[in-house]
C-alpha cells in the first residue's frame, strides 16, 4: 500500500522532517511550499492524502482546505491539518473548512503513521468505487461529487454505544441538535442494534465496563450490514494507545474526553458526509452494473447478458442431464406499426410486449431483448413439449388482446411468430441452438406468421 502524500508547509525544515518520516515508512512524498502550489498539485489528482500546515503566508491552511473540499475534483482527498495551534476554536475552524483530521506540532511519529495509514485505506476504497462509478458518469448519471460538496452532514442517524449515564446523556443532547440519535448502554446488544438500525454513524466508547469497545468495532467491521458504517471512537486520555489500535482495525476517527461540543458535531458531520458520498458511489456502481445488462426500453435483459448467461445455463443443463428450451420471438410486421402509428407507438408495443412476456414465464426463465423487435426466452429444465405449450400460451397472450398505444387512445392488433428448439447433446454449442431456433422462426414467418414452429434437432 504505497500511498502518495502531499506535504504542504512554508517552512522547509518542517517539510523535510515529515518527508523523512513518511519516506521511512515507504510512503511516496510530494511537497509544496504554499497553498497555490498545493491546489495545483492536488487538482491534477496526484496525491492520496494531504498534510496541510495551517500558518502560511498568502493563503492559510484553512482557506486551502476549504477550496480543496469545495472542488469536485479534489473534495474526496483526505486532508490532515498540521498545526501548532491546538485550541478547540482552531480545530473547529479546520473542521468547518472540511479537514478530515488534525495533527499537533510537534507531530508524534506513531500518531502520524497511524493516521496516514488509516486515511490511506479509506482513500483506496473510495478510489476503487470512484473508478467504477466513472462509467455511470459517462453515461450521464448525476455526479456524486456534486451532491457531496453540497451535503451539510446534518440529519444523520447515529447509534451511541456508551454505558456511563452522565456521559451518554450529555453526548446525546449535543448530537440531537443535528441528528437522530439512539443510545445503546448495553454493549452486548450493540452489534445487533447497529445491524438492525441502518445507521450513518456509530459512536463507541472505549471505556466500557467489563467490555472491550475495540472488539465491538472490529465486529462491526466484519459484519456485512455494518461494514460500511463509519465508527467514531471516544476514549479517556489514558486509553489513547488503544485508539491507535482502533485506527488499525478500521475505526475512522476519535475524540478524547472531555469532549468539546463543537468538535464532536463537526467530526460527526464529516463522517456522515463521507458515508453518504461512498453510499452514493456504491449505488452508482450498482446502477451501472444493472444498466450494462438491461435493455433500457423494456427492462428485460439485453443481448450481451443473455449471450454470456446462456453459455452458463447450457453447461449446467448438460452436466445435470436436464433439458433446456430456447425460443426466439419476433413481432409480425412491426415495421408497419411504426409506419402507420409512429415510432412512439412502436415503443409502446415493445414495452407492453415485455410486460406480457414477464407474466407468461417463470422466475428461472431468462427473457431478453435480442434485437429491435426480436426476443429470446431460455427455459431451464423444460422439454420441447412443455416449451411448446408455453410458446403457444405466449402467442395467444399477444394476439388475444389488442395493444394500447398513444396513451391508451388507440388500440392495435399485434401478433408474433415463435421459433422453438431445445439443447440436444451434451456440450452442444450455444450458437447452434440459436441457429436452430432462428430456422424455426423463419418457417413460422414463411408459413403465415402468428404461429409457433418447433425444431427438434
Ligand atoms: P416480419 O413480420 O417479417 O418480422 O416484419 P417486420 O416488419 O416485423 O420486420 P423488419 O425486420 O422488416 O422490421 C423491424 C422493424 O423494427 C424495423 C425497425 O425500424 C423497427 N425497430 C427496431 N427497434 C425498434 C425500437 O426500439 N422501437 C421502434 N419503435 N421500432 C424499432
Ligand atoms: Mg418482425
Ligand atoms: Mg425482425
Amino acid at each position: 500500500m504505497s500511498a502518495r502524500i502531499l506535504v504542504v508547509d512554508d517552512v522547509p525544515a518542517n517539510v523535510k522532517l515529515l518527508e523523512a518520516r513518511l519516506s521511512a515508512e515507504y510512503f511516496d512524498v510530494m511537497t509544496a511550499s504554499n497553498g497555490t502550489e498545493a491546489l495545483a498539485l492536488a487538482s491534477r489528482a496526484e496525491c492520496d492524502i494531504i498534510l496541510l500546515d495551517v500558518m502560511m503566508p498568502d493563503m492559510d491552511g484553512f482557506e486551502v482546505c476549504r477550496r480543496l473540499k469545495t472542488d469536485p475534483a479534489t473534495h474526496h482527498i483526505p486532508v490532515v491539518m498540521v498545526t501548532a495551534l491546538d485550541s478547540p476554536a482552531d480545530r473547529n475552524r479546520g473542521l468547518e473548512a472540511g479537514a478530515d483530521d488534525f495533527l499537533t506540532k510537534p507531530v508524534s511519529d506513531v500518531v502520524l503513521i497511524a493516521r496516514v495509514r488509516s486515511l490511506t485505506r479509506l482513500k483506496m476504497m473510495t478510489d476503487e468505487l470512484r473508478m467504477r462509478a466513472i462509467t455511470s458518469l459517462e453515461i450521464g448519471m448525476q455526479a456524486p461529487e456534486r451532491s457531496a460538496v453540497a451535503d451539510t452532514g446534518r440529519g444523520g442517524r447515529i447509534l451511541l454505544v456508551d454505558d456511563r449515564q452522565s456521559s451518554y446523556e450529555r453526548l446525546a443532547t449535543i448530537l440531537a441538535a443535528e441528528h437522530t440519535i439512539d443510545v445503546e448502554p448495553n454493549p452486548t446488544e450493540a452489534l445487533f442494534h447497529a445491524a438492525e438500525g441502518n445507521y450513518d454513524l456509530l459512536i463507541v466508547s472505549l471505556d466500557l465496563n467489563n467490555f472491550d469497545g475495540l472488539r465491538l468495532c472490529s465486529q462491526a467491521r466484519s459484519l456485512e450490514r455494518t461494514r460500511h458504517v463509519p465508527i467514531l471512537a471516544i476514549a479517556d486520555p489514558e486509553n489513547s494507545t488503544r485508539l491507535l489500535r482502533g485506527l488499525e482495525i478500521g475505526v475512522n476517527d476519535y475524540l478524547l474526553r472531555p469532549i468539546d461540543k463543537t468538535e464532536l458535531l463537526a467530526r460527526a458531520r464529516t463522517q456522515i458526509r463521507r458515508r453518504r458520498y461512498t453510499d452514493h458511489l456504491r449505488d452508482n456502481v450498482q446502477n451501472s452494473i444493472e444498466m450494462a445488462i438491461t435493455d433500457a426500453l423494456t427492462g428485460l435483459h439485453n443481448r450481451r447478458y443473455m449471450e454470456s448467461h446462456l453459455a452458463t445455463l447450457a453447461e449446467q443443463a448438460s452436466t445435470r442431464g436436464k433439458p433446456l428450451a430456447l425460443m426466439i420471438l419476433d413481432i409480425d410486421y412491426f415495421k408497419s406499426i411504426n409506419d402507420n402509428y409512429g415510432h412512439d407507438a412502436g415503443d409502446d408495443v415493445l414495452r407492453e410486449f415485455a410486460v406480457r412476456v414477464r407474466k407468461s414465464i417463470r422466475g428461472i426463465d431468462l427473457a431478453c431483448r435480442y434485437g429491435g423487435e426480436e426476443f429470446v426466452i431460455v427455459m431451464p429444465e423444460t422439454d420441447l413439449h412443455v416449451a411448446g405449450m408455453v410458446a403457444e400460451r405466449l402467442r395467444r397472450s399477444i394476439a388475444g388482446e389488442p395493444f394500447a398505444v398513444h396513451k391508451g387512445t388507440k388500440r392495435i392488433e399485434v401478433t408474433i411468430s415463435i421459433g422453438l428448439t431445445t439443447l440436444e447433446q451434451k456440450g452442444e454449442a450455444v450458437a447452434d441452438v440459436l441457429k436452430r431456433a432462428d430456422t424455426a422462426l423463419y418457417r413460422a414467418k414463411h408459413d403465415g406468421r402468428n404461429r409457433v414452429v418447433s425444431h427438434a434437432a
